[in-house]
Order: structure tokens, then sequence, then C-alpha cells
């Protein structure tokens, strides 16, 4: 499975990035790559399209409902509802309680509203909660209720039927340490974490954000390969962070939009290509 950073800015946009997105692929055994987000932050639909065609999508899973998280979302939908040569079939869309009032709200119509011309919704919404599991193609997924103001699911990604030890890659969502982090994360092979508050600055702050402290515990409590440290506000000196986190978990690397990585399957190397 390769994950591409698509918007590792913590919060709002910063200079290099959009927020939140991360595009998981992975082939199945006949060959076909399928293609999956977590989250659509504003602007992230744009940094896609440099990686694949947004009508190539299979699904989107989004952790929860802050703005920073799914405002592209309804952008998505115009692309595949209006597109002028290509017909899309409609896109799941894996997301907490809620997504299908906010579309109605920012897009104006309901599902019965759709201009001719549009035959069919072009996203199909499903509420996910705590434990769902589901499978897009050769990948699972399971939630995982995590600590933050608003329902918010840390995502555990794998290849169906290869849920072992090692295999699998987990996205914290927007979060602050907690067991069911720890739970979601332990074994993965590629820790995705959120870091959005700093050490001293942020310490009165708790049940909202981890701070690359926080987020280097929870790596080592949960015994992940890699801690990938994302959502770093512009505000905030990543380096820092970076620093912090390394002090608590040594293989931890910053994200940066488009770097890639490989979630290596045990027994079967990593696949680079
Ligand atoms: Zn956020
Ligand atoms: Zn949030």
């Amino acid at each position: 499975m390769k994950l591409t950073v698509i918007g590792c800015a913590g919060s709002y946009a910063g200079p290099d990035s959009p927020p939140s997105s991360y595009l998981l692929q992975e082939r199945d055994e006949a060959g076909r790559t399928w293609n999956v987000l977590l989250d659509l932050g504003p602007g992230s639909l744009g940094t896609l399209q440099r990686v694949i065609d947004p009508g190539e999508l299979d699904a989107v899973v989004i952790s929860h409902l802050h703005p920073d998280h799914y405002l592209d979302v309804p952008g998505l939908e115009v692309y595949r509802t209006y597109h002028p040569e290509k017909q899309m079939p409609p896109l799941p869309v894996y997301a907490p309680q809620g997504m299908r009032e906010l579309l109605t709200t920012i897009c104006y119509h309901d599902e019965a509203g759709i201009p001719p011309g549009a035959s069919e919704p072009s996203l199909q919404v499903n509420t996910v909660s705590h434990g769902d599991v589901f499978n897009v193609g050769p990948l699972s997924f399971t939630m995982f209720r995590v600590d933050h103001p608003v329902e918010t699911h840390a995502i555990r990604v794998g290849r169906a039927g290869r849920e072992e030890a090692g295999a699998y890659l987990t996205f914290s969502g927007d979060t602050d340490a907690c067991a069911n982090l720890t739970e979601a994360a332990r074994g993965a092979s590629i820790f995705l974490s959120e870091a959005s508050y700093l050490e001293g600055r942020d310490d009165h702050l708790r049940g909202v954000h981890l701070t690359g402290k926080r987020a280097g515990i929870t790596a080592r409590e949960a015994g992940v390969g890699t801690l990938v440290l994302t959502h770093i506000p512009a505000w905030t000196d990543s380096e820092q962070t970076l620093a912090d986190a390394r002090a608590e978990f040594p293989r931890s690397v910053l994200a940066t939009t488009l770097a890639t990585y490989e979630v290596a399957y045990p027994g079967e190397g990593t696949d680079n290509d």
C-alpha cells in the first residue's frame, strides 16, 4: 500500500500545503489499483490532480467534520456530477454523522434537487462510528473514536484478510492522546499522526490535539514502525515539533506535500513502484 501526502497543513492552509488529505493506493490480485482518500481539506482537490484524476477515486474516508478535513468534498461532488466528458459511478464517502446535512447546506440542494443532466447523486454518503469495519476493494478500514471536541475517528487501514501486526497504516485524525488512539496504532507500519500543539506553549489545552512529544509517546507505546508527523499549523515551528517527537521516538519524520511512503507486508518486501 502506497501513501501519498496530498495535504499536511494543520487547521488551515499553509504556504506549502493545503490541510489534511492523504491518498492510499493498493493493487488487487487482478492488478487493478484502488485509490482511497483519507480526508479532503480545502484546496487538496487541486493538489490531488497532480497525482491522479479525481474520477479515479474509489472512496473518500473523512475522519471528522471540522472544515480543514472535509471542505473540498463539495468540489469533488461538482467534478463527478458535472464533468462534461466522463461518466463516473456514485462515489462512497464514509464520514461521521452529519456529512449529508453539511453537503445539503453547503451545496444548496439535496439528493432530489440535482439538476437535469446529472442523473444520479455523485456521492454516496455512509455514516460510520466507532468499531465500524468496511472494505474498499482490497483494503479494510477500521474506525476508532478518539479524543477531540467533535466525533472523530482514527482510521486503521490494512489489506483485507492481512490485518496482522505491521501490515497496516494508522491515521490519527485529530486527537489528544487516548487509549483508543494507542490501540488503533498498535503495531502499525506507518503511524500518520497529527501534532498540532507545541510543548510549553499549549500545555493548558487538553482533549483536542497532540504535541510532538505526545505523538512520540503514543508511537513508542504502540510499537509502530515509523511516525509521520502531520497537521502542524503554519504558526508552529515544525522542527521543534519533530525534535520533541524524536526525543520519545527516534523514527519520526515530518510529512511534506507529495511525499510517499510504502506500507510493507510481512514476507513480501516493499513494493516501490
Ligand atoms: Zn484539523
Ligand atoms: Zn479537528
